[in-house]
């Protein structure tokens, strides 16, 4: 009993060098419910599923790094303000500083 089932020959993405000689990184992808494939919609390649959850998955590594980043970079600028504010208090007589107290915590 022969039992083929015709598949469309498609181009497969994987993480070798020739991939990453590529021209397209592949960001913006596309799923196929049918067929359950993933395609990229900038240069139409089937990609392997597998190497798509992997680039989501780094790309998710970077962003959430780099919000960690942008996060440190917010204390920092906090704690520059609220310094600058204590010199600015420090420097001004003491009764034309009503606001003083919204600092001090
Ligand atoms: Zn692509």
């Amino acid at each position: 009993m022969r039992k083929v089932i015709p598949f469309e020959r498609r181009a497969a993405a994987s993480n070798t060098l020739g991939h990453v000689e590529a021209k397209c990184a592949h960001r913006n992808l596309r799923l196929v419910e049918q067929g359950g494939i993933v395609m990229c919609t900038d240069c139409h390649i089937t990609l392997s599923p597998f190497w798509a959850l992997s680039m989501l998955s780094e790309q998710y590594a970077l962003s959430m790094a780099h919000i960690d980043r942008l996060k440190s970079r917010i204390q920092l600028a906090d704690a520059r303000i609220l310094e600058l504010s204590r010199e600015l208090d420090a420097m001004l007589p003491a009764k034309r500083s009503p606001n003083k107290s919204s600092t001090d915590t």
